[in-house]
């Protein structure tokens, strides 16, 4: 990739995630002038796709949620250089594990009436929920939630394994109001769920509402594909990767040298005589960036910079902000998760006619659930042959966090034979990723998060604080603030 060392630029996007990305290709589209820095030697953050022996697999991700209008745009706008790919129908059936066995879990209204999972006296709590007055404490837990609206099973084998599933998290500490705002506003809104659910089904959708589907999606090749076609969308020459140790400098910081200074306005024909002498420059430029490419200073002057790495990085990266305010972003919590991607060229075990098995917290397993990713996208598996994806660890499980390799090995062997009733445990392929800062909790601190972040972006202004710290932690998500951030530089 081709840079120089020092250089103007309007607006500077650090991290190149999904969300980075994003912005950086609606910037590019609308023929602005920016630059997206990356510490690592790849752009996509989590997102990575492998091949190797015949299998496809995800290091990160797996699947997306057509959650919002511009997962569709997106995928509209890249149509010549990469496919949206829409799960399988066996998206449809999602099993639980109940005393050992799997269960499908209900999809409607009927099925949690009929189902084993829940116990008669909550199946009769359902059918009450409708007439049940709405909560009015905003930092309610989603256990406490669940609890008042639908009962301790409705929690224990439907909410708990989906929360495991999505945020590998705890219902005792995510709070709805943030971690599922939707859920939360059927409540506020319609003061039920269900009653909400059905109004909502029958109200007239827009257009762009109409292509929230729901539907799950992977890209055809795996989700790399989309890291690619957007970095070619955006070009190698607006984006520098293996950018280490930025610290972004305000204009009024005072910076450590009189050579720091002419980085303030490289086009000012003032030369500043001293440190002192700051009042001379021009002060739209608002920002100083600086970082360290394969051991050589760089030295950007920018108008705007949008920040997209987690909570955790910013309080070296912005160290303008005070140690308070910056605390109250950086408490937020990212959970360890171990992800291993299981290949066999021959599958003997149960029939993967389903999306994945989800292992609520209550049946006491060592992996959270299976992903069977074979079974919903194509040319992930040999034919005859499966791709199944587990998670360990999560909020709760980060005893299992510093198993070894070995270990871990067994400790799948162990769940598969059982879980899975395969004969012998002999895979084709088996990858362990571990994700050290895997997905942040939305818990009560979260109202206090964005409230800061807006005031720290009322404060400096120029400055955005984007990112996964806010606005949700899905692919989907993610896409619709890029998107939402992009448009607001316009
Ligand atoms: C294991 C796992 C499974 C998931 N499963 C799903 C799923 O099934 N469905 C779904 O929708 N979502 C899922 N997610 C969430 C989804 O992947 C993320 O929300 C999304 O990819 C995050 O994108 P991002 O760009 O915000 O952050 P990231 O992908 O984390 O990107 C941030 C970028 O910033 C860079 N960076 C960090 N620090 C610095 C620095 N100091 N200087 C410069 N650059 C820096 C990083 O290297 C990285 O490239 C999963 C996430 C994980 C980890």
């Amino acid at each position: 990739m081709k840079y120089r060392f020092e250089m103007n630029k309007d607006i500077i996007i650090i991290g190149g995630g999904i969300t980075g990305l994003t912005i950086a290709y609606y910037l590019k589209k609308a023929g602005k002038d920016f630059l997206l820095l990356e510490k690592q030697d790849r752009v996509g953050g989590v997102i990575k796709t492998n091949s190797e022996n015949g299998f496809v697999f995800e290091e990160g991700p797996n699947t997306g949620v057509i959650g919002n209008a511009d997962v569709v745009d997106l995928f509209d706008d890249l149509a010549e250089k990469c496919m949206l790919e829409v799960a399988s129908a066996n998206v449809n059936k999602r099993l639980v594990l109940k005393n050992g066995k799997w269960k499908p879990l209900p999809m409607g209204l009927w099925q949690a009436i009929s189902t084993p999972l829940f116990t008669t006296y909550d199946k009769f709590r359902i059918l009450g929920e409708p007439f049940r007055k709405a909560g009015n404490n905003p930092h309610e837990t989603l256990d406490d939630m669940v609890r008042r609206r639908m009962g301790n099973s409705f929690l224990d084998y439907a909410v708990d394994p989906f929360i495991l599933g999505v945020y590998a998290g705890d219902p005792s500490m995510l709070v709805p109001k943030y971690a599922l705002p939707k859920l939360y506003n059927l409540e506020q809104d319609y003061g039920s769920f269900i009653k909400g659910s059905i109004k909502k089904g029958f109200k007239k959708k827009s257009e762009e509402e109409k292509k929230a589907t729901r539907n799950v999606f992977s890209v055809e090749g795996g989700l790399s594909n989309l890291v690619n076609a957007l970095t070619d969308s955006i070009g190698n020459e607006n984006i520098i990767t293996g950018v280490e140790n930025i610290k972004v400098k305000k204009y009024n910081d005072k910076p450590d040298s009189v050579a720091d200074l002419s980085a303030f306005d490289l086009k000012s024909s003032i030369k500043p005589d001293s440190v002192e002498d700051l009042s001379a420059f021009n002060k739209s430029e608002n920002f100083i960036i600086k970082g360290l490419v394969h051991g050589k200073e760089l030295t950007i002057n920018a108008k705007k910079v949008i920040t997209t790495t987690g909570a955790y990085t910013l309080s070296d990266m912005l160290p303008f902000i005070n140690k308070s305010d910056i605390q109250k972003i950086n408490s937020l919590h990212y959970t360890k998760v171990i992800e291993v991607a299981i290949g066999f060229r021959q599958w003997k075990g149960i029939p993967l006619d389903a999306f994945g098995g989800l292992i609520p917290h209550k049946e006491k397993r060592d992996i959270l659930g299976a992903m069977f990713l074979s079974s919903l996208l194509s040319g992930r598996a040999p034919e005859k042959g499966a791709l199944v994806t587990v998670f360990i660890g999560g909020v709760r499980r980060q005893d299992l966090i510093g198993l070894n390799d070995n270990e871990i090995y067994n400790l799948v062997e162990r769940e598969f034979r059982d879980l899975m009733q395969i004969p012998e445990f002999n895979p084709d392929l088996l990858k362990i990723i571990r994700h050290n800062y895997a997905i942040p909790q939305y818990s009560a601190d979260s109202g206090e998060r964005f409230a800061t972040v807006q005031k720290l972006e009322n404060q400096f202004p120029g400055l955005i604080i984007g990112g996964n710290l806010r606005n949700g932690i899905g692919m989907a998500d993610r896409i619709k603030q890029g998107k939402n951030l992009a448009n607001s530089l316009m």
